[in-house]
């Protein structure tokens, strides 16, 4: 990373919810991150699962980040007061066709048909590997079908701030790279490179359930054409007091509820910090 290449970053909801506590805690990284380093933070709404995603809670999510006072780079912050905007995934699908054609130019993008029970799990996390059983099969192929891109095997490093060098084996612990899935949608690992290279973002912090998908991002930026670098940093999520990952069907720990109960900004912030409500509740 060159020293005069000034930092970009994003916070990227999926708006499939309501803005909850875990997004609070890692909105809290993004922009103590940008803080430390001077970068700018765009924020992106990744609204490419159209069967999950919808406009109600993306205008939910805005209205609670403001709220909040987490203010991002107003460019992208305005642009998603209207459609079409550059910061809405749904609204350029033309950017995804262009880059998947351009994957096409330079690697095997096949039609796939296999199960997830037909994969191997092999992955550092248990995560399945995909053998590569349909390389080579056109993506008219008949049934339902993913488009597969065939990745480099290939050892890659990316710098991480908080984790240290991450270094993946991509091709050896996930295999090919699914870049549309069934329902004819462009997938997240697909949206996600795509985004990032168009943005300029070049310091990606999210939470550390997608260290994994680093290596293999970095190969499909490349075949993208991408030149520049990008560091991360990797951070903790936040746990249900029973050990789940904090997610959106904890209706309790959504910032709309705690701002119902009477709870300020100042104090759902505060409880972000501590990992949760529960101290709160306990408390009283
Ligand atoms: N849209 C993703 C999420 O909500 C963000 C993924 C990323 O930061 O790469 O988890
Ligand atoms: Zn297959």
């Amino acid at each position: 990373m060159t020293a005069d290449k000034p930092f970009i970053t994003r916070f990227a909801p999926s708006p499939t919810g309501e803005l909850h506590l875990g997004h609070v805690a890692h909105a809290l990284c993004v922009w103590r991150v940008a803080r430390e380093l001077n970068a700018t933070v765009l924020i992106r709404m990744e609204d490419h699962d159209r069967t999950r995603c919808r406009l109600e809670y993306e205008r939910s999510i805005l209205a609670d980040l403001d709220w909040l006072g987490f203010m991002p780079d107003p460019v992208s912050r305005a642009s998603l007061e209207s459609s079409p905007s550059a910061f809405r995934q749904s609204d350029h699908p033309e950017r995804y066709a262009d880059a998947f054609a351009q994957l096409q130019r330079v690697t095997d993008v096949y039609g796939c048909t296999c199960t997830r029970t037909m994969m191997e799990t092999s992955g550092p996390d248990g995560e399945r590997r995909y053998p590569g059983t349909c390389r080579g099969m056109p993506l008219d192929r008949e049934g339902r079908l993913v488009a597969r891109a065939r990745i480099p095997g290939e050892e890659t490093l990316v710098e991480d701030l908080l984790r240290g060098p991450l270094l993946h084996q991509p091709q050896h612990d996930q295999g090919d790279v699914a870049v549309r899935d069934v329902f004819g949608q462009w997938t997240y690992q697909f949206c996600v490179v795509v985004d990032d290279m168009h943005d300029g973002v070049n310091l990606i912090v999210r939470g550390e359930d997608l260290a994994p998908s680093t290596g293999r991002q970095w190969l499909l930026a490349r075949m993208l054409g991408r030149t520049e670098p990008f560091i991360t940093a990797h951070h903790p999520l936040l746990y249900t007091a029973d050990g789940r990952k904090l997610s959106k069907r904890d209706r309790s720990e959504t910032v709309r509820a705690m701002r119902d109960k009477g709870m300020t900004a100042e104090e759902v912030i505060a409880a972000a910090e501590r990992g949760g409500t529960q101290g709160v509740k306990g408390e009283k």
